[in-house]
């Protein structure tokens, strides 16, 4: 398994994929561990997810250094994506108590009755190179603080991160084998899956990995939790704040370099403002600075694999062979690394890969529409369902709206983003089940009813 700078092509390190015994060990000490974790007191649960989260931000430049190098990202992002992974740890950290008491069930007046919620046991979590760090930590704090133990079988092109992440949970004073990672490939997935000791599993990534991951599971009867990808809208209506619709536009679309889930990836605008809207967004992310993600001023850095950027190349391609204007960007940069230029495509025909499909890279699709009433009838003209934000000053028309649109979430004059205090989640082809949040800490429990007559 090797790890390869994409700035630079040159191979970092190269590790040594488990053997299938090795993996067989891995999950009988997971299992041993589940014993004595399960049993532990929440608030001991509490004490070292606080400690994780200590350890994060007292490292947050080391491990940064490291996502960036893996996987490329601009290191400023990278810092902040680990300040999230410990404010993640923090939050279950004060709230596991809270989310995990019993629930009395007031309906039962001749006898005491409640659920208790109780963990599963070993949770594999399937995960991707994109937010290397906040991905896996999004899964570990409830599920650990859930009382169950993780397995990592993160993305082929993370293996560092993968390593750093179980050593945090390590100096954490986690008991061993609570959280580990497993060097493998993904045709070894099915085989842990399959183990009987693997009682639930999570995927984040391609339709593709969810299906295969799901469809194992299924026949299993193992629980899963899948997070896959978007194509959110990003709906401007005529009486949006413009500013900071447009700034947020130009985050929301190129930060992480465009791989992002929740990236918005189409803009609808309504006709009154689409030409205003379309220039200034143009403008914003022509002033992006791409280039060396090690450099603190940096943008966008490179895309995180050679296939994955040539996959980007070609949906823009296709989607201007169909018709659609590029109006900057739109065709790697020369030179080393696996540099795409921030891009915007206007005249986006209905059926093309950028308004059909993921573009998983710093590739806008800007569509017009005639009004609210079609922008929304755009704006769920898609397969996938995980976010979307609707802009306007009418906050009650922007909340009525967002009701009709068909996502796990909406954000009214706001980015999309995932944060520990409201459950994540998609609909349609993105998925189901939730992240985070006390849907999160309740995805891999047993919801045990107790009746005392
Ligand atoms: P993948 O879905 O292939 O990778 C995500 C994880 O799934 C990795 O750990 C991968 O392992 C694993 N995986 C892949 N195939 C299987 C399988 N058949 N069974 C079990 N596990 C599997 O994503 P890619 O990196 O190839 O990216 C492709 C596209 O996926 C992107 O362009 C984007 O559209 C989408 N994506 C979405 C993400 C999200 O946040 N929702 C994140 C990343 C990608 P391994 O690395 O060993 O192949």
């Amino acid at each position: 398994m090797e790890s390869v700078n994409p700035t630079t092509e040159e191979t970092i390190d190269s590790y040594a994929e488990y053997t299938d015994g090795e993996v067989e060990t891995a999950l009988e000490e997971a299992d041993r561990a589940f014993a004595d974790w399960s049993q532990t007191e929440i608030r001991e649960r509490q004490q070292l997810l606080a400690n994780a989260a200590e350890i994060l931000r007292n490292n947050k430049q080391e491990y940064a250094e490291l996502i960036t190098r893996e996987m490329g990202k601009p290191v400023s992002q990278a810092v902040a994506e680990v300040e999230k992974c410990a404010w993640g740890c923090e939050f279950y950290a004060e709230r596991a108590i809270e989310l995990l008491q019993n629930e009395v069930i007031g309906t039962v007046p001749e006898a005491k009755a409640y659920v208790r919620y109780e963990p599963l046991g070993v949770v594999l979590a399937v995960m991707p190179w994109n937010y290397p760090f906040w991905q896996a930590f999004r899964f570990a704090a409830p599920t650990l603080a859930a009382g169950n133990v993780g397995v990592l079988k993160h993305a082929s092109n993370v293996p560092g991160c993968a390593l750093a992440i179980e050593e945090v949970f390590e100096k954490a004073g986690f008991p061993e084998s609570a959280f580990s990672s497993l060097l493998i490939g993904s045709s070894k997935v099915d085989d842990v899956i399959t183990n009987s000791r693997v009682r639930a599993v999570t995927v984040t990534g391609s339709e593709f990995a969810g299906k295969a991951v799901a469809e194992t599971a299924g026949r299993e009867l193992k629980k899963t939790v899948l997070e896959l990808g978007g194509s959110d809208p990003f709906v401007v209506l005529e009486d949006a704040p413009l500013e900071s619709a447009v700034e947020t536009a130009v985050t929301a679309r190129n930060q992480n370099s465009g791989q992002s889930c929740i990236a918005a990836k189409r803009f609808v605008v309504v006709d009154e403002v689409y030409d205003e809207f379309t220039d200034r967004f143009v403008e914003g992310v022509r002033e992006l600075e791409v280039g060396d993600p090690l450099d603190e001023s940096t943008d966008v850095g490179p895309q995180a694999r050679a296939g994955l950027m040539e996959e980007l190349h070609e949906q823009v391609e296709q989607s201007r062979e169909a018709g659609a204007t590029v109006v900057t960007g739109g065709k790697p940069l020369e030179g080393d690394g696996h540099f795409y230029p921030p891009t915007v495509l206007t005249d986006v025909p209905r059926d093309c890969p950028a308004a059909s499909e993921e573009t998983f890279g710093p590739v806008a699709a800007v569509i017009r529409a005639d009004d609210a009433e079609e922008a929304i009838e755009i704006a769920n003209r898609t397969r996938y369902g995980l976010g979307g934000s609707v802009w306007t000053e009418d906050l009650e028309r922007g909340e009525r709206l967002a009701g009709r649109i068909e996502a796990g979430c909406v954000f009214v004059n706001e980015i999309v983003k995932s944060d520990p205090r409201v459950p994540f989640g998609g609909i349609k082809d993105s998925g189901y089940g939730r992240e985070l949040s006390q849907q999160g800490i309740h995805e891999f429990v047993n919801e045990k009813t107790v009746w005392v007559q």
